[in-house]
């Protein structure tokens, strides 16, 4: 089949064959409809995550099954799936507690060893074994995924949207939700209005937020922003954050989400919060980045700072009922697709979301 090869930081990101196996015990394969490029690709691709390589790049996407492995039960040969980046193995504390993305097999398995949940990869380039990106490698015609991060959804949704639900949307609107638990009435900022962002925006207007304050250095994110729910924005290319937020709500926000990960957005997250708030930190950083804080005033204001990873989701439970809010009317995610391309687009998509002005390039194979 046709796949994304990242290789090494610096190297092209090539579109070339690939060998995938047929699913194992527990797994299934699924024909890819269409993948979202992510942020995290595009820390892959620079080099600062480590990460098993050469890898098929790509950690969200939905597609229809074509072959199921030995062993699953609950999924069969047609059924549309929302691919998640954490396959819950059902067994360790945190998947018995129902905190699934925390997925001890996950994390240290999974995502740490570019293979499956058995601890092999089923992809191969040309004769010699390569990783899987976070057991899923979406940027594929086909992939192979354990059958607990095939996630079924019905099958009348369009799958050319719904890829963005895998990670953009869980991520976004589960900090809000979840992790956070925006109380109705809640005054929050959102720092960056790309995919992650804009779903956090939409999930605090979800969530009863009163006042839901946009903040981007592109006006056109913020304007977006305000149509999909925000109340307020904040261009934070031409004033302090900070100072605009405490200008237009004196005495700061009750919840703060960094969407974007950048050391000076968290620390701003952290200074904008009210006595009693909560900053989120959604988007991700390089690894080994530090970011500072006043321990003294955080602990006088009784303030929170809280990390969310892939929004505290339970991948089966939250991802169809993201899927039913899109059909419903209540979550917006057209507005969130920039562009359709093919794989071979891929390198260019990532120079896009680079330069930042694209939200969300799907791939569609
Ligand atoms: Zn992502
Ligand atoms: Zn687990």
């Amino acid at each position: 089949m046709k796949a994304v090869v990242f290789t090494a930081p610096g190297e092209p990101v090539e579109v070339t064959d690939v060998d995938l196996d047929p699913p194992g015990p527990g797994e299934v394969k699924v024909k890819i409809a269409a993948a979202g490029v992510c942020h995290s690709d595009l820390h892959v691709r620079r080099g600062e995550w480590p990460v098993p390589v050469p890898l098929v790049m790509g950690h969200e996407g939905a597609g229809v099954i074509t072959q199921v492995g030995p062993g699953v039960t609950g999924l069969a040969e047609g059924d549309h799936v929302v691919l998640s980046w954490v396959a819950p193995c059902g067994q360790c504390r945190y998947c018995r507690a129902g905190r699934e993305a925390r997925c001890q097999v996950a994390a240290t398995v999974v995502a740490a060893g570019g293979v499956l949940s058995d601890g092999t990869s089923r992809l191969s380039l040309r004769g010699r074994r390569i990783s899987h990106y976070l057991g899923v490698s979406s940027f594929a015609e086909y992939a192979v995924v354990p059958a607990s991060g095939a996630i079924k959804v019905r099958d009348d949704a369009p799958l050319d949207v719904i890829a963005l639900v895998g990670c953009a949307v869980a991520t976004g609107v589960g900090a809000v939700m979840n992790t956070a638990a925006v109380e109705p009435g809640s005054v929050v900022a959102v720092i960056g209005c790309g995919g992650v962002g804009l779903s956090a925006v939409q999930g605090a207007r979800l969530a009863g937020a009163a006042r839901i304050v946009a903040i981007d250095v592109r006006t056109e994110k913020t304007a977006l922003a305000l149509a999909l729910g925000a109340t307020d924005e904040i261009d934070a290319s031409a004033a302090d954050p900070v100072i605009a937020v405490q200008d237009l709500l004196p005495g700061g926000v009750d919840y703060a989400f960094d969407a974007i990960g950048l050391i000076s957005t968290t620390e701003q997250a952290i200074r904008m919060l009210a006595p009693g708030g909560a900053a989120v930190i959604v988007g991700l950083p390089p690894a080994g980045a530090k970011a500072s804080f006043e321990p003294l005033l955080l602990a006088e204001a009784d303030q929170r700072i809280l990390g969310s990873n892939y929004g505290s989701v339970r991948p089966a439970v939250d991802i169809p009922a993201l899927v039913d809010r899109f059909m419903g009317g209540d979550l917006r995610l057209h507005e969130l697709i920039s562009a359709r391309a093919p794989l071979e687009s891929a390198a260019a998509a990532l120079d896009e979301l680079e330069a930042g002005h694209a939200l969300r390039t799907l791939l569609i194979p």
